[in-house]
Order: C-alpha cells, then sequence, then structure tokens
C-alpha cells in the first residue's frame, strides 16, 4: 500500500480545490466570484467591462432587493438592463449575480456560454469562407 501527502489549494473566492497549484493560479485570475478577474468569455466576444465600476452602479438597484433568487420572467427589464451594460458576456452576468448572491431563476448559464461560442464560431466561418 502507498500513502502519500498531498497539498490542496483552495480558491480564495469559491470552494474549488485543486491538486495543482498553477492551475489554482490560472482558476483564481478568472474566477466568476472574482470580482477583479479577467474574463476570458470578454476577450472572446471583443468585449471589455469594468465589473467594479458596474457594480458601485448596480448597487442602488440590486444590493438587499434581491436576497436570494431573481426570476428572470419577472425581472427581464432589470435583468436585460444588467446584462447589456456587461455587454451580454454570460460570465461577467455570473460574477455581478455572485457577488451580490442572487441566482437567477430560468437563466441557464451554461447554455448561455454555449450560445457565445457557438456565434463567435459562426462569424469566424462567416469571415473564413
Ligand atoms: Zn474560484
Ligand atoms: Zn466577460
Amino acid at each position: 500500500m502507498k500513502e502519500k501527502l498531498k497539498k490542496v489549494y483552495y480558491c480564495d473566492y469559491c470552494k474549488k480545490k485543486m491538486f495543482v497549484k498553477s492551475a489554482m493560479e490560472k482558476h483564481e485570475l478568472c474566477c466568476t466570484a472574482n470580482i477583479n478577474r479577467h474574463c476570458k468569455m470578454c476577450d472572446l466576444m471583443g468585449a471589455e467591462n469594468d465589473i467594479k465600476d458596474i457594480i458601485q452602479k448596480t448597487e442602488k438597484t440590486l444590493a438587499g432587493k434581491y436576497t436570494l433568487c431573481m426570476d428572470i420572467e419577472d425581472d427581464k427589464k432589470t435583468f436585460d438592463e444588467i446584462f447589456d451594460t456587461l455587454n451580454r458576456c454570460p460570465a461577467c452576468m455570473l460574477t455581478v449575480m455572485r457577488h451580490y448572491k442572487i441566482i437567477v431563476d430560468g437563466w441557464d448559464f451554461r447554455e448561455a456560454m454555449q450560445k457565445e461560442f457557438d456565434s463567435v464560431k459562426e462569424e469566424e466561418m462567416a469571415y473564413i469562407f
């Protein structure tokens, strides 16, 4: 039997843990719970978002208003307003929502990301052919 002691690296922002330090460093830099994160999705979409600035601006509308859940149907206007301000980047949207600890009911983050990936791909294809 082999027994090994391994170091575990915990993300400072979310609950993720990893065994590879460099991978954790990369994760922390882009973690959607880190408001100083670097957004790779924005890179891909050609967008630029100042999350801190947006959080400051949405503080009045959002802080404390939705304690746990925001319904995308009932609050579509508020949701779209923030989403538009974020150049409709799903990863940045998730960062803002995580900051306020709001779960958006009826919004699928993975699906939204996939949609963006697909449209970027489509645009690239249109350019190639
Ligand atoms: Zn994290
Ligand atoms: Zn983004």
